[in-house]
């Protein structure tokens, strides 16, 4: 399917609607109250007061539509302008602003700020399968970023955020907001996210040496003695980080240029939508058309709390 700006989702709201049951409902309607997925128990609601897309079940007597149980449920902003919000974000590769969303969809900025959030939500993973495996290169790294809440002067790293970030080579990137870059923090998650059967490459960073030996191989590149990189004579292996700095460069433009207002409980979001971007990129197969349907699977289990007026308690 195009992802092409006059795709009839982006234009009229039943292709909208009827693209969004597509996903949601995959062989057929199935009731959000009671599980009922018996199309003939299961009937349409096409009165006049009804909304589009209203469904009635025989068993539980309940009513719903697609949106039931997604970032979707009681938005009143079209489902046309939400696959437009999913396609501009998912394809624009350093992200996009609020204030150029809101502009383009015609939309109040601050109802696109939440609609925003809500895609990174259904952007964030679900299941978080080992990265690498094995012949799998995984590399690590951290990076620094913006301000820790409450700290107002700028005075260096330690009053920045933290961002730990493990990227397969040819694959996927996942990036996680930690304290700080102790031992503590990291070695667990390298635990938890990378198959022991995997290749390691970091930086000389002593926290990496000691969990870096129960994986299959582990290379460390000394950027202290300003190493950035060989070929491995045995394996014929490239040793580097390029590919973490790569995906940090397209981060770090992202937040600087778009993002710069980023708070540091959100940040985690963020962190979502960019690994999300990198790990469903053109070169993996994954074109617009591909990526705009992913980000609206993923909105659904993911719905998120309206809070009227304090909306700011999203965190
Ligand atoms: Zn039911």
């Amino acid at each position: 399917m195009s992802a092409d700006l006059q795709d009839p989702r982006f234009t009229d709201e039943t292709a909208a609607r009827e693209a969004l049951e597509a996903i949601v409902w995959p062989n057929g309607p199935v009731c959000p109250h009671c599980g009922n997925a018996d199309s003939a128990r299961i009937a349409k609601l096409e009165t006049k007061t009804a909304r589009p897309g209203l469904r009635y079940c025989n068993e539980c007597k309940g009513q719903f539509t697609a949106t039931v149980g997604t970032i979707f449920e009681r938005s009143k902003i079209p489902l046309t302008k939400w696959w437009l919000a999913a396609h501009l974000i998912g394809s624009s590769k350093k992200g996009i602003s609020s204030h150029q969303l809101h502009r383009m969809l015609g939309v109040s900025y601050k109802s696109t700020w939440f609609m925003m959030h809500r895609l990174r939500e259904a952007m964030r993973d679900g299941v978080m399968s080992p990265m690498g495996g094995a012949g799998g290169v995984v590399e690590i790294d951290e990076t620094y970023i913006g301000r820790k809440d409450g700290h107002e002067v700028k005075q260096g790293a330690w009053h920045k955020n933290t961002i730990l970030t493990l990227v397969e080579r040819d694959g996927r990137a996942r990036s996680f907001h930690v304290d700080n870059a102790t031992k503590e923090n990291i070695v667990p998650i390298i635990r938890e996210n990378i198959a022991r059967e995997s290749h390691l490459m970091t930086d000389e960073a002593s926290r990496y040496s000691k969990v870096g030996s129960e994986f299959a191989k582990h290379d460390v590149v000394d950027h202290s003695r300003k190493e950035y990189g060989y070929t491995d004579h045995e394996t014929g292996v490239n040793v580097n980080t390029n590919t973490i700095e790569g995906y940090y460069s397209i981060f770090k433009r992202g937040m600087k240029g778009v993002y710069q207002h980023c708070g540091e409980k959100h940040l985690h979001r963020y962190l979502a939508e960019f690994d999300f971007r990198y790990s469903n990129r053109t070169k993996l197969g994954v074109d617009d058309a591909a990526r705009v349907e992913k980000i609206v699977a993923g909105a659904k289990g993911k719905r998120l709390q309206y809070r009227r007026p304090n909306e700011g308690s999203l965190a």
